[in-house]
């Protein structure tokens, strides 16, 4: 049997087969350029592929809520082609088969809990850290979705003394996105963060910005593991750097087994870049279980 994974990104749509065990049996990356010109791309790589079900993690703002009359749609992104998209009605009048749907970062914390090495988890968070910064989260065995879903990239963050950078989020300036994501390393050192690698005090900066809002993700929401994953957690020299910091910040204020071991509570993602895909499976299944209890 076999299911089918879209990971819906702005600069590209991964789309994926796959079995129920994890294996991927293949997958192809279409280009995210208008609704018009991908979604007919997206239908016609999955239409003859016999899957049973597809899971969809999508980048926001969408809308999760299943009793929504814009259940399934991307509602106010920036991307203004994609505003008010219905993705999954479309896709459900073409496929016409069960279908989950998530955040994209709730799409990765489910493949790590799922298939990666915090399987089995039922509290813990995704944190990707690239051109943009979102996380998702499961709490109590749930993946999170709330009012709307979380956008903790957005939680404001107090300034490292020593930063005179005022922060790149149109909305907030000083948010964790505005001023720990790629794009604001770039832009408060003018070079992109791989060509950073050797100075140490930007990692020290980074760190304290990642390591303050793991701080306030610790302390709101008691997560058992942190997972941070994208393009700029690729520089190993962090892990380090943001257990320390958030050993300082906490101060010794919580004391659990899991802050006992930092190392293995603020891990990197461990599915080599396939979390998100994975997590479309999980949804996948999940959405092909619920259609088949409904049926009964
Ligand atoms: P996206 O967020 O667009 O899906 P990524 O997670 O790869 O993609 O994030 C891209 C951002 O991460 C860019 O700003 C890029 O400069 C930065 N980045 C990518 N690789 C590295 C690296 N090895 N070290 C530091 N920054 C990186
Ligand atoms: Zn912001």
């Amino acid at each position: 049997m076999y299911y089918g994974s879209l990971e819906a990104g702005g600069t590209k749509m991964i789309c994926a087969v796959c079995e129920e065990n994890g294996k991927i049996i293949e997958q192809v990356s279409i280009p995210t350029l208008s609704p018009e010109e991908t979604i007919p791309k997206i239908i016609d790589y999955f239409k003859d592929k016999d899957i049973v079900a597809l899971g969809v993690a999508c980048f926001g703002p969408i809308d999760l809520h299943k009793d929504s009359k814009t259940y399934g749609y991307i509602t106010s992104t920036p991307k203004l082609k994609w505003q008010n998209y219905p993705l999954i009605p479309t896709l459900q009048k073409a496929l016409s088969i069960p279908m989950g749907f998530d955040t994209d970062v709730n799409g990765s914390l489910l493949g790590e809990i799922s298939f990666g090495s915090s399987k089995g988890l039922e509290n813990a968070i995704y944190i990707t850290i690239g051109t943009g910064i979102g996380g998702g989260v499961i709490s109590n065995g749930k993946l999170l979705h709330g009012m709307l879903h979380p956008e903790l990239g957005h939680m404001l963050l107090v300034p490292h003394p020593k930063d005179s950078f005022a922060g790149n989020c149109p909305f907030h300036k000083n948010c964790f996105e505005g001023m720990a994501s790629g794009p604001a390393l770039e832009k408060r050192y003018g070079k992109k963060g791989i060509e950073l690698v050797n100075q140490k005090e930007v990692w020290e900066i980074e760190a304290y910005y990642i390591g303050q809002a793991l701080c306030n993700l610790i302390l709101t929401l008691s997560p058992e593991r942190i997972i941070l994953g994208g393009g700029v957690m690729h520089q190993e020299q962090l892990f380090p750097l943001i257990r320390k910091e958030v050993a300082t910040q906490l101060n010794d204020y919580l004391k659990t087994k899991e802050l006992a071991d930092l190392d293995h509570y603020i891990v990197p993602a461990s599915l080599n870049d396939n979390q998100g895909i994975l997590g479309c499976l999980q949804l996948a299944i999940d959405a092909k279980k619920e259609s088949s209890l409904n049926l009964r």
